[in-house]
């Protein structure tokens, strides 16, 4: 009789440490998806720091155009008075005048759009430094997530590990016409193989068992079934 209520006792506590290994390898698989979660965090700010690059790029090829076109006008009023220069005729002089100024005219325009777009150069190296000031601070909180996640894996395993030492000796107490059906409940039955029997009811299926089985469970002399879903009953403590 004794014997009988240590065997369960014992399964009892080979459950729990199962419990608590299934535990375990569920929360270790999440841990990828925990990993890919703190990672995205950075997919914002990357993309925020590429715009403001794209638009300083953009604003600065602007002023390289706007210079080249300012040095083209600048190379036709050095040629133009040149050829004024040269000319012997005052009409042609006078026609070379016009040009000569409406060139330059042209030039002061460009300088002036030139300084503008130097202006929003300025603006958007000021967005660009602040978006990899944002992206900077995020990196750091997401390592400091992803070295948290990766400490927790290290002590989990280190759990797992215990835990399967501890199994292997709790499985050695087992006797073994009883470990298969055990080893079999708890695959089945979603990681309870041992219910306890509770105001005349299994605990793993909510039923209210039969007389005798609840008697034989009580008798504590051997294994007892549920009748309704299987699994071996021990007495609620
Ligand atoms: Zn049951």
């Amino acid at each position: 009789m004794f014997l009988m209520l240590d065997e369960i006792r014992g399964l009892l506590i080979l459950q729990d440490r199962d419990k608590r290994l299934l535990t375990l390898a569920k929360d270790l698989a999440k841990l990828p998806q925990e990993e890919a979660r703190a990672r995205a965090k950075l997919a914002g700010d990357e993309a925020a720091v590429k715009q403001a690059k794209d638009a300083l790029n953009e604003v600065e090829l602007r002023v390289k155009k706007i210079e080249m076109d300012a040095e083209t006008r600048r190379t036709t009023v050095k040629r133009l008075r040149v050829q004024q220069f040269e000319t012997k005729k005052n009409e042609e002089y006078n026609a070379l005048g016009h040009e000569i100024t409406r060139y330059e005219k042209e030039v002061d325009e460009f300088e002036t759009r030139e300084l503008q777009a130097m202006e929003e150069v300025d603006g958007y190296r000021i967005k660009f430094q602040a978006a990899n000031e944002d992206l900077g601070k995020t990196r750091a909180i997401v390592d400091a997530d992803l070295a948290a996640i990766r400490e927790r894996h290290t002590r989990m395993e280190q759990q797992q590990k215990e835990l399967h030492a501890e199994r292997d000796k709790l499985v050695q107490s087992v006797s073994e016409d009883i470990l298969p059906l055990y080893e079999k409940l708890l695959k089945s039955k979603d990681g309870t193989a041992i219910a306890t029997l509770r105001g005349g009811k299994c605990t793993g299926c909510n039923m209210k068992v039969i007389a005798s089985t609840a008697i034989a469970v009580q008798a504590e002399k051997e294994i007892t079934q549920c009748e309704n879903c299987g699994r071996i009953l021990a007495m609620d403590e």
